[in-house]
């Protein structure tokens, strides 16, 4: 499968600690095979493929990520991109009913649909009214009544016979009918057959021209290969969509049409069948697609955890400096600010057990006091941030001129920063810096 074959390519990635033009390039090749061989079409294999590469070559190298999850997460997120990023919802009437016309070839799914989007549409609050404009098959009218009962919707069919074969006049007569008796949806089942023909679809924008319907959903079968393309290509020309339904993705679908059927048409694929009971059915999120077909949620979570685990490495860094001793003014003054935004101290005091009271403490210091603190430690030299001992008194004269500030104010500074320094350094020590560091992937 697509999963199996994409998952080899990464782990094929996973030990290099660079990667390099021609390791991109095999990548994108094996990719290019892989998307193929699940009957994704070539043009929209081409633009994926160009896209990963190029990103992949531009990628800033990210001291979060190893190459191959680098690449993983490139493809999770062209992947999303490629099967329409947002969802999008159903367009209502403004005023009712709405109308949903289902187009698609016979044995897609349209009337299993039809139920499902009845029985969703249903439990939301709406009165949808199944109309039944597939007269082509003999016991099609009876299929969508029992869906119907099932979703505990009403259908409107024919009079059974009345020998009238015009699906044209039953589509009018279910509209005037939900007008009437005030369905606020009208869910519009038609007929397909096995392949795409001029009559089939002459039916369907017959259909379409008398009910002006709000969307047309083009239902596909997801298990359908190559052919997802043009059949979708011939319902665009001939009816015309508005939304894509994949139905089958229960079955072992290889993704190809999912992944086709958006860039081809530029419709968004709206709901996702995944089984022949009425509650399997869902709004299509490209998001979990995407991960389906990548076959590894698992390493989505993984990529998420070794970007946090960079952020915890960046306070651990700051940590150490702090053991060390040489947390400086400068330093001092970067945590001050990011107090503000619950910066890394936060997170720092988060991680070591006992230093509630000192993680509080912080909490009380004001804005103002903030805004103080920094124009003390800004009207500092260099080499007084870096080693604040030399802060003699004339020097915090000076410092407190130059800052608009108290002398008073400076040793205020000056000795909160000492007191700090060895209140980190003290806690640093007792717990140890080891606990303090995360496996780094
Ligand atoms: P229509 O000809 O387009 O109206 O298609 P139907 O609704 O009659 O469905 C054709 C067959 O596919 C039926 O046997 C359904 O039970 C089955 N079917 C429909 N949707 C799904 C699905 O999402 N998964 C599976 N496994 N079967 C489905
Ligand atoms: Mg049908």
């Amino acid at each position: 499968t697509l999963s199996d074959r994409l998952s080899t390519v990464f782990t094929s990635l996973r030990g290099k600690g660079r990667l390099s033009q021609s390791d991109i390039d095999a990548t994108a090749r094996e990719i290019r095979v892989s998307l193929l061989e699940a009957d994704v079409a070539l043009p929209v294999v081409k633009a994926f493929v160009g896209a990963v590469k190029e990103r992949a070559s531009a990628v800033e190298v990210s001291q979060a990520l190893n190459p191959a999850q680098q690449i993983i997460k490139i493809v999770n997120e062209e992947l999303v991109k490629i099967l329409g990023g947002e969802t999008r919802r159903l367009v209502f009437a403004k005023n009712p009913p709405t109308v949903i016309m289902l187009a698609g070839l016979q044995g897609a799914g349209k009337t299993t649909l039809a139920g499902k989007l009845a029985r969703w549409l249903r439990e939301q609050g709406h009165t949808p009214l199944l109309v039944a404009c597939d007269l082509q098959r003999p016991n099609a009218v009876t299929q969508l009544q029992v869906v119907g009962e099932q979703a505990g919707v009403s259908v409107f069919a024919p009079e059974p016979g009345n020998g009238v074969g015009d699906p044209v006049g039953v589509a009018r007569a279910g509209i005037a009918e939900a007008r009437g008796k005030h369905f606020d949806i009208v869910i519009v089942d038609t007929a397909g057959r096995l392949g795409v023909d001029t009559e089939m679809m002459a039916q369907a924008a017959a259909i379409r021209d008398a009910t002006s319907p709000d969307e047309v959903l083009f239902v596909l079968d997801a298990m359908v290969g190559q052919d997802a393309v043009t059949t979708a290509e011939a319902f665009r020309d001939g009816v015309g969509f508005t939304g894509v339904v994949l139905t089958k993705l229960d079955g072992d679908a290889r993704g190809g049409a999912a992944l086709s059927v958006r860039h081809v048409t530029g419709a968004p694929i709206m709901f996702a069948s995944t089984g022949e009971k009425l509650n399997e059915f869902d709004i299509f999120h490209p998001d979990r697609m995407a991960s389906r077909i990548l076959g590894m949620g698992d390493m989505m979570t993984l990529i998420e955890q070794a970007e946090q685990v960079f952020e915890a490495d960046q306070a651990e860094a700051m940590a150490g400096k702090m053991a060390g001793g040489d947390f400086t003014l400068e330093d001092f003054l970067d945590q001050m600010l990011s107090i503000r935004k619950m910066g890394p101290i936060a997170g720092i005091l988060g991680m070591l057990p006992g230093a509630g009271q000192m993680k509080e403490q912080l909490a009380n210091v004001d804005d103002r006091d903030i805004d103080r603190t920094a124009a003390i430690i800004r009207s500092m030299t260099p080499q007084e941030r870096h080693d604040p001992k030399i802060i003699n008194a004339s020097r915090r004269q000076r410092i407190a001129k130059g800052s608009g500030s108290t002398v008073a104010q400076v040793n205020a500074l000056v000795d909160r920063f000492f007191e700090a320094r060895k209140m980190m350094a003290a806690m640093a020590g007792k717990f140890g810096l080891g606990a303090l560091a995360r496996g780094k992937s």
